[in-house]
């Protein structure tokens, strides 16, 4: 079998058979096929697409790159996943929820993809962090805390570890099969036995039309319940940053926050929503509003704010943090924009913020560019809000004042003031 054969078959439409994705799977990960040809075989994925057959046959080839999980002395055991945003912590606050009603949590997340944010980027973050675990150490940190958040490694996974950082920086991301394929193997190698879903939508999101958002959420249900797991999804509003933060120390710092019960809002409301999935689905909760109920108690009485510094200090961070945020890394440079007129936050070019924390230092150009964990954008307003002349719209957090420069005109081109503003609907749809 031949690699080029492999890509000019895709390239003129032909659909791929379960050996040739095999192959390539194998080849890539072993590094005999060069990012170079994997890249062209994306591109072409991305445009020709793949049917759900082949899809399933790249979910697995990826998820069998590695170790998978065994986690049947834990069960029941969740996890939930984004299909990618911008401000969404929702993991940094759902698994520690659900983890303190007692629920263990198993999550393989992934770095920042393109315009959006990535959960390993934002708890590295926090000092000391190691988001790499051994699958043995993984095993045995939610046998002891009841939840644990790894990365893709080298032994769990490799293949996505591999080919993420390869779409981040070669204009591949936005392919349902490739995003499905990608959440779907780490889901399958983590181990879990329910998966909640979080698909997003609107201008933020890889899937800007609702239609698309549901044919994502519907393979990955699909691909989930046929691998034996509870599977549902939420489909979400990306029209607008989730939270208030963009950027990696600004997520967890807002994220903390939240679990201190002194911030509400959006992030929040999506955030409860993964957890009560999670605890209902895997029977904690007989209902929808007895998991509203545990989740309400965690959070007020300050136990999922423990559960996220035990998370820490098994994952070798410092658990001070949750006490204390000045411990987070803060930017040099800030920088307040203010409005230019008087009127209502009418929409938000979301994918243009996101690309612009990641100009102030929050994203990558390169594979192995290293981010600046302090710099990104605190969003004041939100759509709806009025706005007089001269009123704040955001601040600028950058570890570079020419970076803030650069970043500034495109941030305030991404926000728009109009006469009449109606604010989005959260939550547009579930399967549970
Ligand atoms: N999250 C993932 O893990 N993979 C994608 O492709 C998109 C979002």
């Amino acid at each position: 079998m031949r690699m080029y054969d492999i890509i000019q078959k895709k390239r003129d439409g032909a659909k791929l058979t379960d050996d040739e994705i095999r192959f390539f799977v194998s080849g890539f990960v072993s590094g005999d096929i060069p990012d170079y040809q994997a890249s062209a075989l994306l591109m072409a994925i991305c445009i020709r697409g793949l049917d759900d057959e082949e899809t399933l046959s790249l979910t697995y080839a990826m998820a069998r790159s590695g170790e998978t999980a065994d986690l049947s002395a834990l069960y029941p055991v969740a996890d939930k996943h984004s299909t990618g945003g911008v401000a969404d912590s929702t993991t940094l606050i759902a698994a520690p929820l659900a983890a303190s009603c007692g629920l263990n949590v198993a999550k393989m997340s992934g770095r920042g993809l393109g315009h959006t944010g990535g959960t390993l980027d934002k708890l590295e973050s926090i000092p000391g962090m190691n988001v790499s675990l051994t699958l043995d150490r993984f095993i045995s940190q939610i046998k002891a805390v009841g939840v644990a958040i790894t990365g893709q490694t080298m032994s769990l996974c490799p293949a996505d570890k591999k080919l993420y950082a390869l779409r981040d920086v070669t204009a591949t991301v936005e392919s349902i099969p490739l995003i499905a394929s990608s959440i779907m193997s780490k889901k399958i190698a983590a181990g879990a036995d329910v998966i909640i879903l979080d698909v997003k939508t609107g201008n933020g999101a890889f899937m800007q039309s609702y239609e698309d958002a549901k044919k994502l959420a519907d393979l990955m249900v699909r691909i989930g319940n046929g691998a034996g797991k509870k599977t549902a999804a939420v489909i979400s509003d990306m029209s607008q940053p989730l939270g208030t933060a963009i950027g990696n120390s600004l997520e967890v710092i807002e994220a903390i926050e939240i679990l201190q019960c002194k911030k509400e809002g959006d992030l929040l409301t999506v955030a409860l929503e993964l957890s009560k999935g999670m605890l209902f689905l895997s029977g904690k909760a007989k209902s929808e509003s007895e998991a509203q109920n545990m989740l309400r108690e965690a959070l007020f009485s300050g136990r999922a704010l423990d559960k996220f510094a035990q998370m820490i200090a098994a994952q070798g961070g410092d658990p001070k943090v949750v006490s204390d945020t000045s411990l987070m890394p803060r930017a040099r440079h800030t920088k307040v924009i203010k409005s230019e007129k008087r009127g209502y936050l009418g929409g938000v070019d979301c994918r243009r913020l996101g690309a612009a924390a990641g100009i102030l230092g929050a994203g990558r150009q390169r594979i192995g560019d290293r981010i600046d964990p302090a710099s990104g954008i605190v969003v004041i307003k939100r759509i709806g809000d009025e706005v007089e002349a001269g009123e704040p719209l955001c601040e600028l957090h950058s570890g570079a004042k020419e970076k803030i420069d650069e970043a500034e005109k495109m941030v305030l081109d991404s926000l728009a003031i109009t006469p009449h503003a109606e604010k989005p609907t959260l939550i547009l749809s579930k399967t549970y």
